[in-house]
């Protein structure tokens, strides 16, 4: 099966093989926000077996009127709180955000090619 992805109304394809050497760059680097739903938090907490209240404390900043998940330093990258560097995973993959999940397809980036092919060494011109 190929690993290139293509979505209608984007402007480039996605490489998902890049993900395997590329120690996972949309993890880290600058400082950003991972926001997580409702549901989310429930999964996540779920998968870690804690209850929310906890996941709340440890896990989770408030933005606004939404809540990111937050980050770690490590020298001058801005982690991921989940993101393991030794295994260059994601510690809740299978319950990672929609934001995680629909990366690098989000609509922000239709108009900024560029600056995600600087991010994401699997994109590619369409
Ligand atoms: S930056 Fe791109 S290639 Fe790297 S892990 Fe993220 S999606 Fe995969
Ligand atoms: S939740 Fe997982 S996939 Fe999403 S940014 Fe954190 S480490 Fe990466």
């Amino acid at each position: 099966m190929s690993s290139i992805i293509r979505k209608e109304g984007y402007g480039y394809a996605f490489n998902a093989a890049a993900c395997a050497s590329c120690g996972g760059k949309c993890c880290i680097g600058e400082s950003g926000n991972i926001f997580v739903t409702t549901q989310e938090m429930q999964n996540i907490s779920k998968l870690l077996d804690i209850d929310i209240a906890e996941f709340y404390k440890k896990y989770l900043i408030k933005k606004g009127y939404r809540f990111s998940l937050i980050e770690k330093i490590v020298g001058d990258s801005y982690d991921c709180i989940f993101f393991e560097r030794e295994s260059g995973g994601c510690a809740i993959y299978e319950a990672r955000p929609k934001q995680c999940r629909t990366f690098p397809f989000w609509e922000y980036f239709k108009n900024n090619i560029e600056e995600l092919k600087l991010e994401c060494p699997g994109i590619l011109d369409d």
